[in-house]
């Protein structure tokens, strides 16, 4: 694999949040999260709406495609950007053959990544990383692939891509699953947006557009860019709600006013539901 070392030089933007954050929040976020996703932190993906799929289910189904979208086979290096707690990047490794670097900010995922990837005795062909993605100092062309599958949206994206960019071999690809701000929506539901911004952690909230020219500018084309919010995120929220609501909010109701849990609630519903400003897309870039 080749080296992955994380520089102190450059300082974090100011608009993505810090490691420290981030780490704080997820581990806030342990209880809520390992009801929602187990070793999966990410939306489902169902194919119709009619698809009978749990969310568990779903979870695996969009990991399942974000594998196939890589188009990758043995020997080729896949980085896996803020790999969670591995299970995309160790699947990734069992079905295609190829070596993975996974890299997070949370050290307490990247070992238990690394137990796992040790206990499936796939520590020679996946390799997990404590590193910060806006320092992240590949070697020049060290990847066929590139991975981020809700990840890209913790960081700022004209830092991250040109690095991404240069790490890629010519002809790579990245795989995002990402989010952005409908073209559609109102100052009323932008503020809804913003809000969620804020407690999901998102750096920003990029038009298509946005999106598009940050891509460009790294020197990347921009082969794709679907919406895939009604497959995604809409059924996945709706999902969230109500574990939030049955089994979540009640662990919490002895910390939280019912005022605050409430207003979350509504925040989930409202960002997404019916046409909101809260979207979810899945696109390719190629070096
Ligand atoms: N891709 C994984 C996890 C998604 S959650 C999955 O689908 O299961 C978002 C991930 O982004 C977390 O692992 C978080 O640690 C990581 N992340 C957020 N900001 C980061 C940064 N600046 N550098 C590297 N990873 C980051």
């Amino acid at each position: 694999m080749p080296p992955n070392v994380a520089s102190q030089d450059a300082s974090v933007p100011p608009t993505a949040p810090t490691p420290d954050v981030i780490e704080t929040s997820y581990d806030f976020a342990a209880e809520l999260l390992s009801k929602l996703g187990g070793s999966n932190f990410h939306c489902g993906w169902w194919d119709s709406p009619e698809d009978p799929r749990s969310l568990a289910e779903a979870q695996d189904h969009l990991t399942g495609r974000a594998v196939a979208d890589l188009a990758v086979g043995p020997g080729d290096r896949v980085l896996d950007l803020g790999c969670g707690m591995g299970g995309p990047a160790l699947r990734i490794a069992r079905e295609t053959g190829a070596d993975v670097l996974g890299v997070s900010v949370i050290p307490s995922h990247i070992e238990e990544a690394t137990r796992q990837a040790a206990q499936e005795g796939l520590a020679g062909q996946v390799r997990f990383e404590v590193a910060d993605a806006h320092h992240l100092e590949c070697a020049e062309a060290s990847f066929d692939a590139v991975v981020a599958i809700e990840s890209l949206g913790h960081m700022d994206r004209p830092v991250v891509l040109p690095r991404l960019a240069r790490a890629l071999k010519p002809g790579g690809r990245i795989v995002a699953y990402d989010y952005f701000l409908h073209g559609s929506a109102n100052a009323a539901q932008k503020a809804v947006a913003e809000a969620f911004r804020g407690i999901a952690l998102l750096s920003e909230y990029p038009r298509p557009e946005q999106i598009a020219g940050q891509v460009a500018d790294a020197g990347l084309d921009l082969l794709e860019f679907r919406d895939v919010t009604d497959r995604t995120s809409t059924p996945t929220y709706a999902r969230f709600g109500q574990i939030f609501r049955e089994e979540v909010a009640p662990a919490l109701a002895a910390v939280y006013s019912e005022e605050f849990l409430q207003g979350f609630l509504d925040l989930f519903a409202g960002s997404d539901a019916c046409g909101g400003p809260h979207h979810y897309t899945r696109w390719t870039a190629r070096r």
